[in-house]
């Protein structure tokens, strides 16, 4: 579970061509990041993955089924946002468990599912905060937290670690290295980040003005001679 086929994608924002021809496969379990200066169209194709965005032209699926026809409740992948997106007036474990009780999960199955998470980010301790008691470096865990517990096929990262000093950044890099190590699961992951891409992939695909340039792994992408 969790293969997602780009075939011939373009996106379109009034006359701005945001995206275009990008065709390529991400294999079940791999971890794929999108690499590329700022504008040249990561967000827009990781946001069109997760069905934020409209396809303007060509297709994306995820196993075999078409991302664009899909009901948001029914896509199974998790989505973790820069700025962690986490509800203001609910506590953390509620955080962690709405999208589960969206989803009408059974209540035992989502407080196993939640501290499980917690478990695995150590944010226990905070399940009955609010996010505006927590640190940055916190609530980035609530957000990744958040996603863990759906235990979806597929998670969708949009440049995580970008709020976090550097220290922080590192040590997170590192956990979510063995996080998806864990979970098993296909994760596609945006950074304009080279070392990130290097440390994090097993394929990286480059972007540049809305072009897919070299699509590979870090090896071939770059130790080729
Ligand atoms: P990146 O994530 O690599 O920084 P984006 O995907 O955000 O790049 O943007 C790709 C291109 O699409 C840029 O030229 C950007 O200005 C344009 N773009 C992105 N979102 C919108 C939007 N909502 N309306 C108009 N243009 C947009
Ligand atoms: P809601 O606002 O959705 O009613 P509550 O905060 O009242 O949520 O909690 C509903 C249920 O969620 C509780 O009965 C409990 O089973 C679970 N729950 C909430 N917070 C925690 C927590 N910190 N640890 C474990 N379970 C919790």
């Amino acid at each position: 579970m969790g293969e997602i086929v780009l075939d011939a994608v373009r996106k379109t924002y009034g006359k701005t061509l945001a995206v275009e021809d990008l065709t390529y496969t991400v294999g079940e379990g791999q971890f794929v990041t999108l690499l590329g200066p700022s504008g040249c169209g990561k967000s827009t194709t990781l946001n069109m993955i997760a069905g934020l965005e409209d396809i303007s032209g060509g297709s994306i699926t995820i196993d075999g089924r078409r991302v664009d026809e899909l009901p948001p409740d029914k896509r199974d992948l998790a989505f973790v946002f820069q700025d962690y997106a986490l509800y203001p007036h609910m506590t953390v474990y509620n955080n962690m468990a709405f999208g589960l009780k969206m989803r009408k999960t059974p209540k035992d199955q989502i407080e196993a599912r939640v501290r499980d998470a917690a478990r695995r980010l150590s944010i226990e301790p905070f399940l009955d905060r609010k996010p505006k008691e927590l640190s940055g470096g916190q609530r980035q865990r609530v957000a990744l937290g958040r996603a863990i517990a759906r235990r979806p096929s597929v998670f969708l990262f949009d440049e995580p670690l970008s709020n976090l000093d550097a220290l922080l950044r590192d040590q997170t890099r590192t956990e979510l290295k063995q996080l998806h190590r864990d979970l098993g699961a296909t994760s596609v992951y945006v950074t304009h980040d080279q070392e990130e891409a290097l440390t994090l992939s097993d394929r990286i695909a480059v972007m540049s003005k809305g072009h897919l340039e070299q699509y590979g792994s870090p090896e071939e992408i770059y130790h080729h001679p």
